[in-house]
């Protein structure tokens, strides 16, 4: 089957002012450099990194929410960062995103009905009877009462604020949707129950997910492949069984030593390098591997040679000097 969404050498560079009063001067942040990657119908890729390392930003480029510097995107046949203004509002309808705070991403002035509506008005719906009909439907689906319709972003709380971003997200009915960090700013006990609800409507609707976490244990149980980025680019990317269980990137493994261990039985790993120091600057990424400055394996190679990515088994792939080429 053909992917859903390809990108091919994706590039985000922000132009970023640096240096003092006397010595500005505008230099590109790399936030996105260089990423490949398909992602397949109905399928959940988890795209994780720590904060800084350009998931949200590559997950905004996909869908054109942020325009790209360079590179191809094309989204169920059509070439996304092509398409003129007109074409490009019919690919949107395919394309929506959740973002991570609810609150902030919210109208607090627009009423649960207007939120969830909106983007069926912007896409040309008259407000009748069938749109007042759809909102509900959304409400119910995601597990909110009817009632709801009528009240306010700060009337409710973080868990239910994300459920009404969910129904406005899915309302176009579309065929991907990017999740930016959906449950990191809800409480531990809510976000089991928002990637369940996540799940349960991936499964009614028939959805496709990118779904961004800066933890390696949120994606673990919904993905179905996980992408692993580091400083704007994609590391290791595999089928989710074989990238928890045999991570072969440096970067990864530290990432998966440091996903707190809640299960007694599996406390004591230990072997695993922990992750050292900051994320360097996207200003002024290290030569060769990008990693090299923090790896616990580093070998003069990867100070001076990027590591292209090599096959790690059977859809997993991994962007590493250790791994035979
Ligand atoms: P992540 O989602 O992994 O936390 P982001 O995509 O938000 O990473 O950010 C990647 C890099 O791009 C960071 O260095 C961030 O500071 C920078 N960045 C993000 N948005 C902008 C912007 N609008 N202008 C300039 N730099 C930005």
């Amino acid at each position: 089957m053909p992917a859903l969404l390809k990108a091919e050498g994706l590039v985000k560079h922000y132009d970023v002012e640096t240096g003092g009063f006397l010595r500005r001067s505008r230099v590109p942040l790399r936030a996105v450099d260089g990423v490949d990657l398909e992602i397949q119908p109905g399928e959940t890729l988890g795209l994780v990194g720590e904060s800084g390392c350009g998931k949200s930003t590559l997950g905004r480029v996909l869908i054109r929410l942020v325009p790209a510097t360079a590179g191809y995107v094309e989204f169920d046949g059509a070439d996304v960062l092509r398409l003129d203004p007109r074409a490009l509002r019919e690919v949107r309808r395919g394309m929506q995103i959740v973002f991570q705070d609810p609150f902030g991403a919210l109208n607090p002035r627009m009423s649960v009905e207007e939120t969830v509506m909106e983007p069926l008005l912007i896409h040309g719906a008259r407000r009748s009877a069938e749109t007042h009909a759809e909102v509900g439907r959304m409400l119910e689906m995601v597990g909110l009462p009817d009632s709801a319709r009528h009240r306010f972003p700060h009337e409710f709380s973080g868990g239910q604020r994300q459920r009404v971003g969910i129904a406005r997200a899915l309302i176009l009915r579309p065929k991907l949707v990017v999740l930016d960090e959906p449950v990191s700013a809800l409480d531990v006990s809510v976000q089991a129950q928002i990637v369940n609800l996540l799940s349960d409507l991936q499964g009614e609707l028939g959805l496709t997910y990118l779904f961004i976490a800066h933890d390696l244990g949120v994606v673990k149980h919904i993905s179905t492949r996980v992408a692993v980025m580091y400083l704007g680019k994609v590391v290791e990317i595999g089928e989710k069984r074989a990238l928890y269980a045999a991570p072969k990137h440096p970067y990864t493994q530290a990432l998966l030593a440091s996903v707190p261990v809640t299960h007694p039985s599996r406390r004591k790993r230990g072997g695993q390098a922990r992750l050292a120091g900051d994320i360097p600057t996207a200003l002024a990424p290290p030569s060769g591997c990008r990693f090299h400055t923090r790896c616990p394996h580093v070998m003069d190679v990867c100070r001076t040679e990027e590591p292209a990515m090599r096959a790690a088994g059977p859809d997993h792939q991994a962007a590493c000097h250790l791994l035979p080429a």
